[in-house]
């Protein structure tokens, strides 16, 4: 047995019955990132390197926890309380993706998004979900 096979196998005697990493701890990782690079962009270290470290302490709290469903529980909360802003992050990571592809519009009557592909000229664009009939160049 290799050195990294006998680590792999006592890390994970180690995590066995511990909750493990989420949603949420991925996020508290990355608020941590967030407040660290503010820190050092800014002049306020101090208090930055305060809270990213204690981000990273409740972070590998709840990792090592036992109290595995007081922890998903957790999870399941902040993954309510954050869809709305999860799905927009999502949508505009997407339209970046799209953005060569198509135009996107909003429609002035119900604020539904609408993406058109580029290089189609001047277009009336029909709102598919109000039917308000407006005019764009994509
Ligand atoms: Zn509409």
């Amino acid at each position: 047995m290799s050195f990294l096979d006998k680590f792999r196998e006592k890390v994970s005697h180690f995590m066995s019955g511990r909750y493990g990493s989420d949603q949420l701890n991925l996020t508290l990782v990355i608020l941590a990132l967030v407040f660290t690079l503010i820190g050092s962009l800014t002049g306020i270290r101090m208090v930055t390197t305060l809270i990213a470290d204690a981000l990273l302490v409740f972070c590998f709290y709840r990792m090592l926890s036992k109290d595995r469903v007081r922890r998903a529980h957790e999870n399941t909360v902040y993954l309510e309380k954050t869809y709305g802003v999860r799905k927009a992050i999502s949508e505009w990571f997407q339209r970046l993706k799209n953005a060569r592809k198509y135009r996107y519009f909003v429609c002035p009557k119900c604020k539904e998004r609408l993406r058109v592909p580029r290089g189609v000229g001047k277009i009336t664009i029909t709102c598919k979900k109000c039917g308000e009939k407006f005019d764009g160049k994509a």
